[in-house]
């Protein structure tokens, strides 16, 4: 079994490796905190965030995807590693829109559906903004209007 500090430091190092290769992710977030993170102070437990994880990886029909809750230093709503979702208690991370955020990197890791692509690419802004619709925090034709707005590109 990986420890937790060798997941925590191959998380950072990839992060590291992430800003250079994922041009978009800024705009992302940007994107982001200015229409989509408005709801992220309606927080949820644990146990309702990890049934929609599972309900959400059966109707994409990939495999499931662990969730826990961690304190995390500094302003990070959480993070995706290797088929587990960290949330952040301490700031923000207990809500559906950072869960769907994480969930999106799941579904895109293990659709595989272009090993190259940015972490923030055009078909992991699609599996977003699907999951998004899917879960009633956006619709698609509004999430595609905020694209065009924010340079997002994004596939289909
Ligand atoms: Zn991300």
């Amino acid at each position: 079994m990986i420890s937790r500090y060798y997941r925590q430091f191959a998380r950072l190092a990839n992060e590291k490796s992430a800003v250079k290769k994922d041009p978009q992710r800024h705009r992302v977030y940007a994107m982001e905190r200015a229409y989509i993170g408005t709801c992220i102070d309606i927080t949820m437990s644990i146990q309702k965030l990890r049934a929609i994880c599972d309900h959400a990886c059966k109707s994409w029909g990939v495999e499931p995807c662990k969730v826990t809750a961690q304190k995390m230093k500094g302003k990070v709503f959480g993070h995706w590693f290797e088929g587990e979702i960290i949330l952040n208690q301490s700031w923000n991370g207990m809500n559906l829109t950072t869960l769907l955020h994480e969930l999106a990197h799941h579904i895109h890791d293990e659709l595989g559906i272009e090993a190259d692509e940015y972490d923030h690419g055009h078909q992991w802004v699609c599996i977003y903004a699907l999951l998004l619709d899917q879960y009633k925090i956006m619709p698609l034709a509004a999430f595609k209007a905020l694209c065009k707005k924010y340079n997002v590109t994004m596939w289909g």
